[in-house]
């Protein structure tokens, strides 16, 4: 019998009382562990974490917070090679993808331990500078962000357990807010992994983490008032989410990561240079984690007339990819998630290649070292509309995200015409534009501002120090407006901005003498 993984909650380890969900290896098609909620007391858990958890963390200053942290960041480190096994076996990555998840996560926490470090002493944060609200100075408003008193619940996607956990529970603990993750069950062992770890090493107060893993039953109807809830996941989730009594009559807060069309964008009158860094980050936004990235690339904006030889380029370094056991040294992308992954990437490829042409087939792909009727391995497909009046046309590959190795390459006529296929995504994580002539950039970046959480500028100056289309650095805004954003535009992260969805704002309204005592002592 494989092992049943214990959740972690009101500040105990608990099984479920059912059989379990099975989490499967994706590449040998074995069994690993099981998951299981049933029968457990919810209700006991969130009131253990908002009472005892988070009277714990508000007591703590942001400096001891941040110290919390970084002794998180220190157990973790200490245990990166359990998690690497792990993420070979259950999400089938090769080791630079599993990096991406777990030291990702890693960075991120170290970002905020530091963070919380430099905020010294206080346990709440002053917003902005006193206002005068008349003419005598004495009587004046001064804005504070105190820890919300509830709970963060955390309903996370499949394809970063690691990271997806750190990036929100940083902070939310540095903001003094206990949290509870449930993890997508597929991949949900990596983040059991990463919490056991920590719990057991009591670096943190009873009560700040739990962990929940298996079915979502019954979660969100423990939400009240003052928790806030973070989902990552598709937009069918994400509906359900929007619409639960939850969200609509306990006006709990709530934050969306939801699909995103990204695009990468050639502005027109690119120099050679430029167009070679598309290809690069084209090529490898399609392949890390097989294209298992929110923020992956899914449509390559190209002009018309350079449609033919960037396609020659793109399928020429695609060929190059091997595909299959991420165990074999000569692999560089490892697989799909799950059978149901590979089911929906197959599915997704054919409803795409009714309105385009396939240019560089991932079922040319042998598979190295694995059994194609058992890995969920799929090879890189590079896909293509015949001209701009086509791009027009075409409404699926501006509307239904493939979430694996799949990109589209739409050719447009002109910026004009650039710009307005970008915007049928109705919102999106990220677009990242290539070119070399700072005007046109500058010009286009706000264009596209309103629609994209995240704007990433690749030209020849810094071929070598951008951080990459997909890569989530903890210093800028993560989400994305409309669609990515599940409707309600997704913020995680930019810095310190992150903290604002674990507090509350308020206005104090006073003399000066009494506004004076708000200010943290130096
Ligand atoms: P999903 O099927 O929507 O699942 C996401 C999470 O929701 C899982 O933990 C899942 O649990 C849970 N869930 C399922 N039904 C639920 C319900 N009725 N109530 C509450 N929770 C429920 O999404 P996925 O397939 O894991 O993730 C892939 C999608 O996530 C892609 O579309 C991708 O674009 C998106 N994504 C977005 C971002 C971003 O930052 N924007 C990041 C990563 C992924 P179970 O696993 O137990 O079903």
């Amino acid at each position: 019998m494989t092992e049943l993984l214990p959740n972690h909650m009101a500040g105990r380890w608990q099984t479920g009382t059912g059989a379990g969900a099975m989490l499967f290896d994706p590449v040998l098609g074995t069994e690993l562990v099981r998951v299981d909620a049933t029968g457990l007391d919810l209700a006991a858990a969130f009131a253990f974490a908002r009472q005892t958890g988070g009277a714990a963390l508000r007591a703590l200053s942001c400096a001891q917070r941040g110290q919390m942290l970084s002794a998180v960041v220190k157990v973790l480190q200490s245990h990166r090679d359990a998690y690497y096994e792990i993420a070979t076996a259950n999400s089938g990555t090769v080791k630079n993808d599993s990096a991406v998840d777990i030291d990702g996560g890693i960075f991120t926490l170290g970002h905020y331990a530091k963070m919380g470090q430099g905020l010294g002493e206080q346990r709440h944060l002053l917003d902005g500078e006193p206002a005068g609200l008349g003419k005598d100075p004495l009587f004046q408003s001064q804005h504070v962000l105190v820890p919300t008193r509830g709970v963060a619940l955390f309903i996370n996607a499949f394809n970063f357990p690691g990271w997806g956990l750190w990036e929100k529970a940083a902070p939310a603990l540095l903001s003094g807010v206990p949290v509870i993750i449930k993890p997508a069950t597929a991949t949900a062992w990596l983040t059991q992994r990463m919490v056991k770890d920590v719990v057991d090493a009591g670096v943190l107060p009873a009560g700040a983490l739990s962990v929940i893993c298996g079915s979502s039953n019954g979660l969100l109807d423990q939400l009240q008032p003052f928790d806030v809830l973070s989902f990552t996941g598709s937009a069918d989730t994400a509906e359900l989410i929007r619409s639960h009594p939850a969200v609509t009559r306990r006006s709990v807060r709530v934050n969306i990561e939801a699909d995103s069309l990204n695009s990468a964008w050639l502005l027109p009158g690119a120099s050679a240079e430029a167009v070679d860094l598309l290809v690069k980050e084209v090529a490898r936004e399609m392949t890390v984690k097989s294209g298992q990235k929110c923020t992956a690339i899914r449509r390559v904006l190209v002009p018309e007339q350079q449609a033919a030889e960037i396609a020659a380029a793109l399928s020429a370094s695609l060929a190059k990819t091997t595909v299959g056991n991420p165990r074999h040294e000569a692999v560089r992308m490892g697989a799909l998630v799950s059978r149901a992954q590979l089911l929906a990437v197959q599915q997704g490829l054919a409803l795409l290649k009714s309105q385009a042409q396939v240019l560089h087939d991932g079922a040319t792909h042998a598979l190295v070292d694995a059994d194609p009727a058992v890995a969920c391995c799929v090879g890189p497909t590079l896909l293509g509309l015949q001209d701009a009046a086509a791009s027009d046309a075409a409404d699926l590959v501006h509307a239904h995200e493939v979430f694996g190795p799949v990109a589209t390459l739409v050719p447009y006529r002109d910026s004009a015409h650039a710009l307005e296929l970008i915007r049928r995504g109705q919102g999106s994580l990220v677009s990242s534009l290539y070119g070399q002539d700072p005007v046109a950039l500058g010009r286009a970046a706000l264009e596209l501002a309103d629609s994209h959480g995240r704007v990433h500028i690749i030209t020849p100056d810094v071929a070598a120090l951008h951080t990459g289309h997909g890569n989530v650095m903890p210093q800028s805004l993560h989400g994305g407006p409309g669609r990515a954003g599940g409707g309600g535009g997704g913020e995680e992260l930019g810095g310190a901005r992150a903290l604002h969805f674990y507090h509350r704002r308020a206005a104090i309204q006073a003399s000066t003498a009494v506004l004076s005592q708000l200010t943290p002592a130096a």
